[in-house]
């Protein structure tokens, strides 16, 4: 079959715990053999692999530690390895990753650089990738796993490295196009390359974003996610038992959805599939026949009532200067501060001498670093008083039309008389209305509201 046979194609990406082990890499392999549409696929690391990962890249990670992490993630890969039938091939692979991580976690005992960190994290989707191949192909599917790395280049921040849309294009077409008319591919989320083919990563949950660049690249029809809940949900499923699966949404709506912490999708996912209008599918991989969400640029109903999405372990940023009253410039000074150090400012509010912002931690890198440096606050300090918050969580509701529906506020705050409501945002955004709560009280507002505006 020539790919211009192919009468549209799709890029599936499959998460952590789609890959956990055999079985479920079995599950997912059903459903791209059902779909002959899909050619490229893309894995996370299986389920728990990154978080020990990022463990070992840890200073505080001592020699002990390092080897109990790597024996967890090699008995991971070698129950994989052993219900294949332990294959020669996959199995020479895999002993040369696992030994490859014990190398450059030894590395990173005397070095801290970021490069053999970003190496290092990427070892999860090198081996489940080599595994969902190996899978296909064990159920008669032609199917090769695929170095990203030769494709998805990036800048070289690691830890969160930005894509190059135009290079990945043309990479793509170069050396992954071809491939695809006989057989599908399987290649690593989360993983990229710079110019000098330093392995990079793009963030955790990167793998939802990985999916959406190379379906952008390829000019694909669609991206689907396949995750461990049937679609988008009105609320985070495992906070809200009456939460319900939503059919169809808008880019813009599922947009501030995924920013404002609705993991199931990592917040980037949807620039590439705006900017080449590609739809994007969210199923489960573990009850495919149940259907899903599709995101599309244009949807029958725009309701004004959406959904609600939390986002937990925010910083609150509190700077108090008499410089502000009635001056200029204060707050061009306090973001160029903020941007030099590659902050990015999430919420904000202001009085007569004071601004309180929130930032924004998706912003932070793979393996976990802080975003409030000594180095900041000592800046920041040069001209205003500092009052840091930490332990605040940021609830979203999220719809249509929101700043101009009459009534929207007192159906969110009635439910909320009894909690202390720290920050409040509305009006930027037709999109949502947000407001900032002890990170304790976080699941009880999100239950209240989910009840009182999708239970009703
Ligand atoms: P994957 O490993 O497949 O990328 P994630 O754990 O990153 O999966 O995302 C799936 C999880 O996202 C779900 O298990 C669910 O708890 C969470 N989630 C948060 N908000 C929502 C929502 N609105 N709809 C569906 N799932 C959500
Ligand atoms: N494995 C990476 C993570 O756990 C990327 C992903 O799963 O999307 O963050
Ligand atoms: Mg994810």
């Amino acid at each position: 079959m020539s790919l211009e046979s192919v009468v549209s194609l799709n890029v599936a990406k499959f998460g952590g715990t789609s890959v956990a082990d055999y079985d479920a890499m079995q599950r997912c392999a059903d459903i791209i053999i059902a779909n002959p549409q899909t050619r490229v696929v893309v894995v996370s690391a299986s389920s728990g692999v990154t978080n020990q990962l990022v463990a070992l890249t840890q200073a505080e990670t001592s020699v002990e530690e390092s080897k109990a992490l790597i024996k967890k993630i090699a008995s991971i890969q070698y129950q994989i390895l052993d219900k294949l039938g332990n294959p020669s091939d996959v199995a020479a692979r895999i002993d040369h990753i696992l030994s490859h991580i014990s190398t450059l976690s030894e590395r990173l005992k005397l070095t801290r650089s970021k490069a053999v960190m970003d190496e290092l994290l990427s070892q999860g989707e090198m081996c489940s990738s080599v595994f969902f191949a190996a899978v296909l192909r064990e159920k008669g599917a032609s199917a090769s796993a695929f170095d990203v790395r030769q494709v998805l280049r990036t800048d070289s921040h690691h830890g969160r490295a930005e894509p190059q849309i135009e290079m990945i294009a043309e990479l793509a077409k170069q050396h992954l196009e071809p491939l695809l008319c006989d057989q599908v591919i399987v290649t690593q989320g989360f993983v990229g390359a710079d110019s000098e083919g330093n392995t990079t990563t793009l963030g955790r949950g990167g793998s939802d974003y990985s999916a959406a660049l190379l379906a952008e690249a390829l000019q694909a029809d669609a991206v689907e996610i396949w995750t461990d809940v049937a679609g988008i949900y009105t609320t985070d499923p495992r906070l809200a038992p009456n939460a319900r699966p939503i059919p169809e949404i808008s880019f813009n709506e599922a947009a501030e959805m995924a920013t404002f912490g609705a993991k199931v999708l990592h917040p980037a996912t949807i620039l590439p599939a705006v900017r080449q209008k590609i739809q994007v599918f969210v199923g489960s991989s573990w009850a495919p026949e149940q259907g899903g969400t599709w995101i599309r640029h244009q949807v029958k109903s725009e309701p004004v009532y959406r959904a609600v999405a939390v986002r937990r372990d925010q910083t609150l940023l509190n700077l108090h200067s008499l410089q502000m009253l009635h001056a200029q410039g204060f707050l061009a000074e306090t973001f160029a501060t903020l941007a030099k150090h590659k902050i990015s400012v999430d919420l904000i509010t202001t009085s007569e001498v004071n601004v309180a912002l929130t930032l924004d931690k998706t912003g932070s890198d793979s393996s976990g670093q802080g975003l409030l440096s000594e180095a900041l606050l000592q800046e920041l300090s040069q001209h205003c008083r500092v009052r840091v918050e930490e332990g605040l969580a940021l609830v979203a509701v999220i719809g249509n039309n929101i700043a101009s529906t009459a009534g929207v506020c007192r159906r969110v705050f009635e439910v909320l008389e009894t909690y202390n409501v720290r920050m409040i945002c509305q009006g930027a955004s037709p999109h949502n209305l947000c407001i900032l709560v002890d990170e304790a009280e976080a699941a009880n507002v999100i239950g209240a509201l989910h009840e009182n505006l999708f239970e009703a």
